[in-house]
């Protein structure tokens, strides 16, 4: 597996892009590619089919009848591979796949297993079928590996959730009031009242929540000091600073209740699209 860029942890998986024909379609036969596998299903031994993540090709289920004898742990959620596809005139088919990591860490402790499990369970509701999404795809991949070298499952979700929303475009701002653009971190406009739609900032909020008729939350500036800081810092930088931000949520326990209410939010924009 090999990095995209400097520093950067998430990473894209390596090789095995799928080779599309003009019209979209696969060629019959069989094509290789990587990535991780999103949900299995599997109603009879004699049956059975995984949703999987896949670099040039975005989601997509493909029929793996018996995938639990046959493929054992290739078949499991959160497991990436280098997987061997076959295309037949009806379907795509899951033929094998080699391991390049199974994250047992991850699964093997209930705390990073419900977060894993989540960003899982978020991807397969919200990826279109069969479209592209490297981007979001090697931003999975570098929140994995974060989670499972031990870093801050909150902050890990609050990065992801709101860099998937920013790849896709609908991600609220952290850095401008969406109304008159006023920076929300300069001097003498730090209360932050949240919006149904972006962070607002303290002139504005009062005349949205009138006009509108809306209650608008406010947000502490802790939360929202944190939560800017897990999202919009680079990889390096974040990995360096988690300490110091998973010391605030011990100092203070009202903190993850607010995070974990914005980070809802933030999967709330992806859901839309
Ligand atoms: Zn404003």
């Amino acid at each position: 597996m090999d990095k995209i860029d400097g520093g950067n942890q998430e990473r894209r998986v390596s090789a095995g892009v799928i080779p599309l024909s003009s019209s979209g379609a696969l060629s019959q036969g069989e094509h290789r590619a990587d990535g991780v596998v999103l949900r299995r299903r599997e109603p009879s031994p004699k049956s059975g089919e995984c949703l999987l993540f896949l670099r040039g090709m975005g989601a997509v289920w493909v029929g793996a009848p018996g995938s639990r004898n046959r493929f054992g742990g290739a078949a499991e959620p959160m497991t990436w591979s280098s997987f061997l596809l076959y295309q037949s005139p009806k379907r795509l088919y899951l033929k094998g796949a080699d391991i390049a990591e199974d994250f047992w860490p991850v699964k093997s402790s209930g705390r990073t297993l419900f977060r894993a499990a989540n960003w899982c369970k978020e991807l397969a509701a919200c990826l279109p079928m069969r479209y592209e999404n490297d981007a979001v795809l090697s931003l999975f991949w570098g929140t994995m590996k974060n989670l499972s070298s031990g870093m801050s499952p909150i902050l890990l979700d609050v990065r992801f959730a709101w860099r998937w929303g920013n790849i896709w475009g609908v991600a609220p701002s952290l850095e401008h009031c969406p109304i008159c653009g006023a920076p929300l971190f300069a001097d003498g406009a730090r209360e932050i009242s949240r919006a149904p739609d972006g962070f607002v900032c303290e002139k504005c909020a009062p005349r949205r929540a009138r006009l509108q008729g809306e209650r608008l939350e406010p947000v502490s500036p802790v939360a929202f000091g944190v939560i800017t800081s897990a999202a919009l810092r680079p990889a390096e930088r974040f990995v360096r600073s988690e300490p110091e931000m998973r010391a605030l949520y011990k100092a203070d326990s009202s903190l993850a209740k607010e995070t974990e209410t914005i980070i809802s939010w933030f999967y709330s924009f992806v859901r839309t699209i």
